[in-house]
């Protein structure tokens, strides 16, 4: 038995949730497991942050086989001509290709959250681009976070931060998309930054000419969820109401007939 009542941090602590998990998750984890040796067959592929709060598999209460899941500093979706002429190795682009073109997935959904520190982080400097960067996360945040930087500045310049903004194709089609972001005004500027940041993001699945064949044939649906850590609430971006609605046992079916 792990030792109780002792404070341990770093590795020592993940030792000891090895052999909690050993004791208590692994003899029912071991059937699922069974479960899907043979082919598994995943359904879908989950793209969020590096964020150690954001806990996707927990709050989707996803199964083994069931879901990819990709992570970067503040949920980012690479345009494809980063990965073109393999000029840059990216491992977004490897997992998009894995779980779309050879798993064939049907769905794909960008995780944003509340307190994102990368999100933060380019919020803090967006006044600031002409300076330069102080690391890698910043060149990361600035490159792939520029039109995140620009649809804010337009969400900025209405006063109550009410205006509607016009995101570029996304669902099934090229067709653009409006949003009302943060329609109640219940989160932080920063907060707002990282909700527009998670729908930026959906345009550039469609630069991918392997994801781009199966959406427009329908045979792939993209969403975007957002989470509020500290409240534990998550969020689905709904195209038809244009704004992220809470999912509630209220709310659920609504959002389901939303989805193929
Ligand atoms: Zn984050």
């Amino acid at each position: 038995m792990v030792a109780a009542n002792i404070a341990r941090k770093g590795m020592g602590r993940i030792l000891d949730g090895i052999i909690k998990y050993r004791q208590t998750l692994r003899p029912a984890l071991l059937e699922e497991f069974q479960k899907v040796a043979t082919g598994p067959s995943p359904e879908g592929l989950l793209l969020t942050c590096v964020d150690s709060r954001v806990v996707a598999s927990r709050i989707t209460q996803a199964v083994p086989g069931q879901l990819f899941i990709v992570r970067n500093p503040g949920n980012l979706v690479p345009h494809h001509n980063c990965f073109r002429n393999n000029v840059t190795v990216g491992g977004e682009c490897g997992a998009l290709e894995l779980a779309c073109s050879i798993n064939k997935v049907q769905v794909i959904v960008v995780i944003g959250h509340s307190d994102c520190k990368a999100m933060n982080l380019l919020y803090s400097i967006r006044n600031e681009l002409k300076s330069p960067s102080k690391g890698p996360l910043e060149d990361w945040l600035r490159f792939h976070g520029r039109g995140t930087l620009e649809q804010f500045k337009k969400l900025e310049s209405s006063s109550g931060f009410d205006r509607k903004l016009v995101f570029a194709g996304a669902q099934h089609s090229e067709d653009d998309f409006e949003a009302y972001i943060d329609p109640r005004n219940e989160f932080k500027p920063s907060d707002k930054f990282s909700q527009i940041n998670t729908l930026e993001q959906l345009k550039n699945f469609l630069t991918y000419p392997f994801l781009k064949e199966r959406l427009n044939r329908n045979e792939l649906e993209v969403h975007a969820l957002w989470t509020d850590i500290y409240k534990g609430e998550v969020y689905m971006f709904s195209f038809q109401e244009k704004t992220f609605v809470k999912i509630d046992e209220s709310t659920y079916k609504t959002l389901a007939l939303q989805c193929v």
